[in-house]
């Protein structure tokens, strides 16, 4: 049986790694599955989330799969193939990264290997939809154009209008992937992969990926085929640091509602793994307008990463304390 690849992308925050750990429990339970996991910024945070229940977790961190670290990923795969034979392989790219190229790349990689693409995802926040699709579409509606499914998280918070007018906005960018517009606490893990696997992407044909149009813009010198585009380095910037600093959670949530303001620059996501003053740890997970904290299992050392535009990184060091 070739190796399935399942693409679980979305723009910051839109919930991947939920739909991950929901698919793995579900759906993916009784197979033998490896993650590829793609962050932006140069120390992994998702990956740990994953690691911590079990998973074999490949980390591809500081830049982005779709471009920058085109190479790296395909050997990363062919490293991931070879070790674990997997039945499936989750890929998880940067909120940054645009869908087609990882799309391509693994179309590529299932011509030469015993690999086959299933699901090609593109997780989008209902609330944030209108604004991500107008201020960051050359990332955001990539990533929609490219799917064979569009799942779209928190609809349960969103009115029915604008549900409405987002799924028409879907569309016309991409007419054939499938939709998913019910609450996911209300859907099964198989239920949300029999719609990816119904959908189809407008780039991939016949099981291989259509010829891609692309048109050489004169910068030789790139391994990958050049997209034409900006790459997310170019467009969104990171501020981490890994910091041993124990934090208070009273602390924690004060932090989030500062993010809050544009005086750090435009904060898209910040998230963190940090000790906290009652011996545990936690993991926290900002997103304009959502804050999360939960906790986990210690790790070797705190890390803080905040991901946006024209971020103020000393301001932002004193804010964390670091
Ligand atoms: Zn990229």
């Amino acid at each position: 049986m070739p190796t399935k690849i399942d693409i679980i992308s979305g723009f910051l925050g839109a919930g991947k790694t939920t739909l991950i750990q929901k698919l793995l429990a579900e759906s993916f339970s009784g197979q033998s599955t490896a993650l590829i996991e793609n962050e932006f910024g140069e120390i992994g945070i998702d990956g740990v989330l994953l690691k911590q229940s079990g998973m074999k977790v490949r980390e591809i961190n500081s830049g982005c799969i779709c471009c920058t670290l085109a190479g790296s990923f395909d050997s990363a795969l062919k490293e991931v193939l070879r070790k674990y034979r997997p039945d499936r392989i989750i890929i998880e790219p940067s909120g940054v990264g645009k869908l087609s190229g990882i799309v391509e790349a693994c179309a590529r990689f299932a011509l030469r290997e015993d690999a086959e693409i299933d699901a090609a995802v593109a997780v989008a926040d209902a609330l944030k939809y209108r604004m991500y699709s107008k201020n960051f579409g050359e990332f955001y509606n990539d990533q929609i154009r490219s799917a064979k499914a569009v799942v779209l998280s928190r609809t349960q918070s969103a009115d029915p209008e604008t549900l409405q007018a987002i799924v028409s906005d879907i569309r016309q960018q991409n007419a054939t992937a499938a939709v998913v517009t019910t609450p996911w606490d209300q859907l099964t893990g198989n239920a949300i992969l029999a719609a990816a696997r119904q959908g189809a992407s407008p780039l991939l044909k016949h099981g291989a990926a259509a010829k891609a149009e692309h048109h050489h813009c004169g910068h030789g010198g790139h391994e990958h085929e050049c997209r034409c585009g900006h790459d997310a380095d170019e467009v969104f910037e990171v501020w981490s640091v890994q910091t041993p600093k124990v934090f208070r959670l009273d602390e924690l949530d004060r932090l989030a509602a500062q993010l809050e303001s544009t005086a750090f620059g435009t904060v898209l996501r910040a998230k963190g793994i940090v000790p906290a003053e009652n011996g545990g740890w936690h993991q926290f997970d900002y997103t304009p307008g959502e804050w999360k904290k939960n906790e986990i299992s210690a790790e070797y050392t705190g890390r803080l990463c905040v991901i946006g535009e024209k971020l103020d990184r000393n301001k932002l060091a004193s804010l964390f304390g670091v």
